[in-house]
This record gives C-alpha cells, sequence and structure tokens, in this order.
C-alpha cells in the first residue's frame, strides 16, 4: 500500500504558525525522498494560514509545490467546512493554471449540493481528485441532511470523474471511503467501463477496515493509506469520534495496547 501523510493541524490563528507547519511540510517531503517511501502528502489551507490571510496560504503552498516538485512528489489539499470551498479551489486554480504546478490535488465532498457543479469543471480541467463523503457538521441550505443522498451523489460523482471523458481529460480520482458498498459500486463501475486498475485509487484512513485494505490489494486494485501524524490531535480526533461513536472504543484499545 500507498501512503499519504498529514501533519495534524489547522484553524491555526498566528502566520508564524502557518510558517512553521509550511516548513514542517517541505522537511516531511524531503524526509520521504531520502526514505523512499511511497508517499505523498495532503495538507489543509487551514493550517497554512488561509483564514489569517488567503495570499500567506497561497504563498506557504508555492513554496510547499515547489518542494515537492524537486522531489518528484505531490501535495493534496484536503477540503474543509463548507466557508473554505470556494477559497480552496480558487488556491488550486492559481497554483495549477496560473503557477503551473502539475503536482497539486483537490477534494470533493459528495454531501455538499454544489459539488456536481464543482466535479464538472474538476472534469474538464482534468484534475486530481480525491471523493470523499464530507467530515464537517453541515447546514442542510448547503448539504444533504440525509445519508442516503450523500451516498447517492457519491456514485454519481464517482461515475462521472472515472468516465471515459474524464480519464481523456488527465482525471486519476481517488476513492476515500470506509463504506463497502461505496467501495463495491466504484468496483462494478469500473468493471463495466473497463476501467483499468491503475486508472484509479482507494484511500482509508489509518487503522480503519484493515481487512478491506488488504483484500483490496489481494485483489490487484491499489490502496493508499491517510497517515496523520503530529500533536495537534485533537480536532482530527472529534471528527472521527463523531462520524462513528465507535472509534472511541478503537481510540482506546490502541492506547492501551500501544
Ligand atoms: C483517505 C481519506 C481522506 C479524507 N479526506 C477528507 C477531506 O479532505 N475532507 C473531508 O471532509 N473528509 C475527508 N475524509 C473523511 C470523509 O469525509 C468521511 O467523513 C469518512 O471517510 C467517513 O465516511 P465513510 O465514507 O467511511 O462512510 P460512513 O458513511 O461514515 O460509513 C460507512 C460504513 O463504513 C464503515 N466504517 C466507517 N468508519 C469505520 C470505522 N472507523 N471502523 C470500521 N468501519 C467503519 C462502516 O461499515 C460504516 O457503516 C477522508 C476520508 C478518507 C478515508
Amino acid at each position: 500500500m500507498s501512503v499519504t501523510m498529514d501533519l495534524l493541524g489547522e484553524s491555526v490563528t498566528q502566520r508564524e504558525e502557518a510558517i512553521a507547519a509550511r516548513n514542517q511540510i517541505r522537511k516531511l517531503l524531503e524526509r520521504i525522498h531520502t526514505s523512499r517511501i511511497d508517499a505523498n502528502v495532503s495538507v489543509k489551507l487551514s493550517q497554512l494560514g488561509v483564514k489569517i490571510d488567503p495570499e500567506l496560504a497561497l504563498d506557504n503552498m508555492r513554496l510547499i509545490l515547489s518542494t515537492a516538485r524537486e522531489v518528484d512528489n505531490r501535495v493534496r489539499i484536503d477540503m474543509e467546512d463548507s466557508p473554505l470551498v470556494d477559497v480552496t479551489l480558487d488556491i488550486y486554480r492559481t497554483l495549477r493554471d496560473e503557477d503551473g504546478f502539475d503536482n497539486v490535488g483537490v477534494v470533493i465532498q459528495s454531501y455538499l449540493y454544489r459539488s456536481e457543479a464543482d466535479v464538472k469543471q474538476l472534469v474538464g480541467e482534468g484534475a486530481w481528485v480525491r471523493l470523499v463523503k464530507g467530515a464537517y457538521l453541515e447546514p442542510p441550505d448547503v448539504a444533504f441532511p440525509d445519508k442516503a443522498d450523500v451516498d447517492a451523489n457519491f456514485v454519481k460523482l464517482m461515475q462521472m470523474m472515472l468516465s471515459e471523458e474524464a480519464r481523456a481529460n488527465g482525471v486519476y480520482l481517488a476513492v476515500a471511503t470506509h463504506d463497502e458498498r461505496m467501495i463495491r459500486a466504484t468496483l462494478d463501475y469500473a468493471q463495466a467501463q473497463g476501467v483499468p486498475a491503475n486508472a484509479y485509487e482507494f484511500q482509508f484512513l489509518y487503522g480503519v477496515r484493515r481487512d478491506l485494505q488488504e483484500e483490496l490489494v489481494r485483489e490487484g486494485y491499489q490502496v493508499r493509506i491517510y497517515v496523520p501524524y503530529g500533536s495537534a490531535w485533537y480536532p482530527y480526533f472529534m471528527r472521527r469520534l463523531a462520524e462513528r461513536p465507535a472509534n472511541l472504543w478503537f481510540f482506546v484499545s490502541n492506547l492501551v495496547r500501544g
């Protein structure tokens, strides 16, 4: 399995914190290179200062992507809560289209009503996209309140991004979910459309559904594990608890074992 590393931390309020995070992420990229592990990096713009000043986050991303380019690696911008979606996509497009970075990707959340329109545009642009359901508590005027609608939209967006047109444009999709039904729907669609297994990948959070991760690898599919690390773990932990209270048991049992 391959990996995406995530230095924990978000919503910084001081420029120095954003710059420190940027420097650590650049070191991480260098370390991945010297260690020769099969890993890329995921970042959050709120960790890089977007709430202080979008220009600060953009400049930090430019430096991170320059380092990534030097070591032949890629960086994915995680998607955060809905007030940050526009600025995240704007920064992504500035980096790609104006600065010419082809080693940057984004994330689309199937719980947002707007995501179908965003995906249409990203398909046209041949983007590198991770599809998720979405992890933040969103109001019903921006996100589907019913899980069945979030799931149905996930399948629809997955199909749009695995379509022949999308692949011909250069779209490379990461299907990031622990939901077997979503994974099955992806495999079914890929098989029906003749999409080769190296044209997309599955992604899982570290430690979740290891059985399924291994099964997919055994069947010849690409799997990448999202590995968060660092000391600023609290908001990440609370989101995992909110989406699945049983994660508390998972956490406690690993803590005791560790
Ligand atoms: C690699 C990766 C990157 C992500 N990046 C982002 C991002 O940038 N922005 C964002 O908003 N969200 C992100 N997320 C989180 C995502 O939006 C969901 O909140 C999270 O994945 C839970 O939804 P689910 O798709 O697993 O399905 P759910 O509907 O939460 O769960 C469906 C089923 O999956 C199984 N399952 C779920 N969790 C567990 C568990 N802990 N243990 C065992 N089984 C479980 C259960 O069978 C459950 O019924 C990311 C998720 C992954 C995997």
